[in-house]
């Protein structure tokens, strides 16, 4: 049986220290693999869980998690993920963003080293991954020196991370006061201006549909 590739934002609705702190994590599947991007801040694997049956997936059916920048609320329940999965899972992320997962390094914003967690293939900016038809490696400093955004070819869906964020439906630029160094961030944006993008999923924000190459230029001042 051929499962057709797919992608869907999933809204993770948490709980950080007393207050909801939603994000939206993107889904990823075809026949072989069904991949998470990005995790959320600790303690989210029950909800995970949740989410990936909501969809119709089981959690042992999740083969790889694939992380976006080394900030808490994207690497946050990647140790814990990891642990349930009983080492099942794999881990790809960029080579910047690495020592963080490692352990090896505090984490930029908040000065915590995570529990280690082994990073099993390493991320390229232009690397096609042959997974769900095809996902390629936009690397897109800025926000964190670190940051990649994904891009699912079949769908022309970006999965923008935090490199932009949306509010209310509207791609925005991402947000100023977690943003290490804006001027390069705006300069990822502009990048993402040689592809041919129809949908985004931002994690701060959600899905974003229509106009997407003229709300890029806007942004990026283009
Ligand atoms: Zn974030």
């Amino acid at each position: 049986m051929t499962v057709k590739a797919g992608i869907k934002a999933i809204k993770l609705e948490m709980n950080a220290g007393g207050r909801p702190f939603i994000v939206h994590a993107a889904l990823l599947w075809d026949d072989h693999d069904v991949i998470l991007v990005d995790t959320g801040i600790p303690g989210q694997t029950e909800l995970i869980r949740d989410a990936l049956a909501k969809e119709g997936f089981a959690f042992d059916k999740l083969t790889k998690i694939i992380i976006t920048h080394q900030d808490l609320d994207h690497i946050g329940s990647l140790p814990e993920l990891i642990e349930a999965s009983e080492g099942r899972i794999k881990v790809l992320a960029h080579e910047l963003t690495k020592p963080y997962i490692l352990g090896e390094v505090p984490l930029i914003k908040r000065g915590i080293v995570v529990p280690p967690v082994k990073v099993d293939t390493i991320l390229q900016d232009g690397d096609v991954l042959p997974y769900c038809g095809g996902i390629r490696v936009i690397f897109t400093p800025g926000h964190t020196p670190d940051h990649i955004c994904l891009f699912h070819e079949p769908s022309q869906t970006l999965i923008s991370g935090d490199a932009l964020i949306s509010i209310d439906g509207q791609l925005m630029p991402p947000d100023s006061n977690f943003t290490t160094d804006m001027e390069t961030a705006l300069k990822s944006v502009a990048k993402l201006l040689d592809t041919d993008i129809e949908t985004v999923i931002t994690y701060h924000g959600g899905v974003c549909n229509g106009s997407i190459r003229e709300r890029l230029a806007e942004i990026a001042g283009k």
